[in-house]
């Protein structure tokens, strides 16, 4: 998926990897021998359950989301996460949590406690934001989240400006309010950790440069002053709503273009990695960095790793293909 970060120059990086350093590790799982990739990350779905319906959310259309029945049980889960994590160790896999809503989650703090207990260390966190500052056994999910090491990319999404668009995508019960996102992002400062906005760009909503720079403004009013934009996931064209859904896409390579041709955007570098071509811009008081996929890696070659609800560890390769690997 083409992605475009904005953040603060000058700040340190968030990445948990180099996209330009790679080698490619054997592993054995479950008697067979993989080529993965070493900047390889873990998917954790803490839960399928979600307090928003985004029309785009990807577990509407992806089969392995569809069939997985989460395992209601937290103990059960729990102990099924640890022996993935104890198992996955050699690989060291970067962690990414996301749902369903993960926030909303009882297990949430138990989750991090365990992840945190084999120091893996955390790429990214996906939340709808709406329970970031609930308070689970005395203390905030934010300070749970703080507490484990969860310190950087905490992705909120919002996919428009104004609460009322915001709400006709994701349609949240219990939506955050602008006074609540401010709450976090000062939480977030105080404590040296690092949250940034996530909006997926879509034709009737955010879909061009000007909207997405007025995006960042806005935000970072509200005390968020780094932005990651995605297009949807592109999506199995036999899957019913794939017509509706294809309508809303937006190409992010042409947004790139535009940012090349624009003046007020300055190049700086490109890195080069196994999977993608990130051209490096400074525009103001920010680096721009646009992610554009490859297309040229060796399809065999394991990019990311889920931990899906249900307790199956499954492989996702270049051109999307997955397969269960552990069950
Ligand atoms: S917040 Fe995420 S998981 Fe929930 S419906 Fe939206 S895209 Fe799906």
């Amino acid at each position: 998926m083409n992605t475009i970060k904005f953040e603060p120059v000058g700040r340190p990086k968030t990445e948990t990897h180099d996209v330009g350093k790679y080698t490619i590790k054997k592993m054995e799982i479950a008697g067979q021998m993989y080529d993965i990739y070493s900047n390889v990350g873990l998917t954790i779905y803490v839960t399928n359950a979600c307090n928003s319906d985004c029309s785009f959310c990807m577990n509407k259309y992806e089969n392995n989301f569809l069939c997985s029945e989460e395992i209601m049980d937290d103990e059960k889960y729990l102990k099924r996460l640890d022996y993935i994590l104890q198992y996955l160790k050699p690989l060291n896999p970067s962690i990414m949590i996301t749902g369903g809503e993960p926030t909303k989650s009882k297990r949430l703090p138990e989750i991090m406690k365990l992840i945190h207990k084999y120091g893996y260390k955390i790429r990214s966190f996906s939340t709808n934001g709406t329970g970031l500052l609930d308070i689970v056994d005395g203390k905030s999910i934010l300070e749970h989240m703080h507490e484990n090491g969860f310190l950087n990319n905490i992705n909120i999404s919002r996919h428009a400006i104004s609460p009322e668009d915001n709400y006709r995508i994701m349609k949240t019960k219990g939506d955050l309010t602008e006074k609540q996102i401010s709450e976090i992002a000062e939480f977030c400062n105080a404590h040296n950790m690092r949250a940034r906005m996530g909006c997926t760009l879509q034709k009737s909503f955010m879909s061009n440069l000007d909207q997405m720079l007025q995006y960042c403004q806005h935000y970072e009013q509200l005390g968020i002053d780094t932005v990651i934009f995605r297009e949807p996931v592109p999506i199995d064209p036999e899957k019913d709503g794939y017509w509706n859904y294809q309508e809303q896409f937006v190409d992010i390579s042409k947004i790139c273009h535009a940012i090349e041709h624009r003046s007020a955007f300055l190049y700086a570098y490109t890195i080069n990695g196994l999977y993608y071509n990130v051209k490096h811009f400074y525009y103001r008081d920010k680096l721009v960095k646009c992610y554009l996929e490859k297309n040229t890696a060796n399809p065999e070659i394991i990019r990311d790793l889920i931990f899906y609800a249900d307790g199956r560890l499954v492989n996702t390769n270049w051109n999307d293909v997955s397969k269960t690997l552990l069950f």
